[in-house]
Parts: C-alpha cells; sequence; structure tokens
C-alpha cells in the first residue's frame, strides 16, 4: 500500500480533489508572495491570510536545466538517468510569481508569455513505494 504524499507541508492543498498552490496576501498592504509566509516581505507586517492561489498564469521567464542539480536535489535520478526539464516562474492573477518545473522541455515549445495551468503530479517514487508528488507548470492546450 503506498501513500502519495506532499513534497512540503503548506506549499499547497493536500489532500484535495484539485490541490491548488497557497500563498500569502498582506492585509495592510496586499503583496502577495509563494510560498505563504508569516510576515509581509514588503512591509513587515504579520496581518496575512493564507488563500488558495489560481491555477493558471502566464509563464514569466524560463530556462532548461540541462544537467543535475548538486544535492539537497533528490528525484531519484543518477547522472546517467538524468533527462533535461524545464523550470520558470509562472505569474498569476493578483502578483505573486511561483518558480517551479514545467512538464515542457523543449525550448521550441516555450515563450515567455503563453499561458500554463498549475499542475500536480509524481516528483519521485522512494524506495517503499510512496509517491512524492509535487507541482508543475503546463501550457495550455
Ligand atoms: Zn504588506
Amino acid at each position: 500500500m503506498s501513500n502519495r504524499l506532499p513534497i512540503a507541508e503548506g506549499l499547497f492543498t493536500w489532500p484535495a480533489k484539485k490541490p491548488a498552490l497557497l500563498g500569502s496576501r498582506c492585509d495592510r498592504c496586499g503583496i502577495a508572495s509563494f510560498p505563504a509566509a508569516q510576515s509581509c516581505m514588503a512591509c513587515g507586517s504579520q496581518e496575512v491570510t493564507v488563500e488558495e492561489l489560481p491555477s493558471r498564469g502566464t509563464l514569466w521567464t524560463w530556462t532548461v536545466q540541462q544537467f543535475m542539480p548538486k544535492s539537497p536535489y533528490n528525484s531519484g535520478e543518477t547522472p546517467e538517468t538524468f533527462r533535461p526539464y524545464g523550470v520558470g516562474y509562472l505569474e498569476l492573477p493578483g502578483g505573486v510569481r511561483v518558480e517551479g518545473r514545467l512538464t515542457e522541455s523543449d525550448p521550441r515549445k516555450l515563450r515567455v508569455g503563453m499561458a500554463m495551468d498549475v499542475v500536480f503530479d509524481t516528483w519521485r517514487t522512494e524506495p517503499n513505494g510512496d509517491e512524492i508528488v509535487s507541482f508543475f507548470f503546463q501550457p495550455v492546450a
């Protein structure tokens, strides 16, 4: 019996039929941040509210990671099995930018400003069979 576990607590709603990223918005100045923070990075106020972020945004900038990142990167891959992947920032309505992996790694299929959905999928599988779930950005079909 394997479990599906979030890569980190508090990053997104879990378990959930339709998970959503969790950010925080400052009650005083309105600035949003991801991941959710205890206090506002802009004005220092501790009056922040955790909220679910929109699931669709636009690609703000991106690159393709061509070599395996150093520890603590832990995808279960080895330098031999590593495959390049896209990584970028998604700009969400409400003004928050979230860094994450892209489901697309072909530079010819990526461009700044394209619409992308936040999706949730297995990031790696543990030796005991547990699946570690993370979020990815996927081009809108
Ligand atoms: Zn603030």
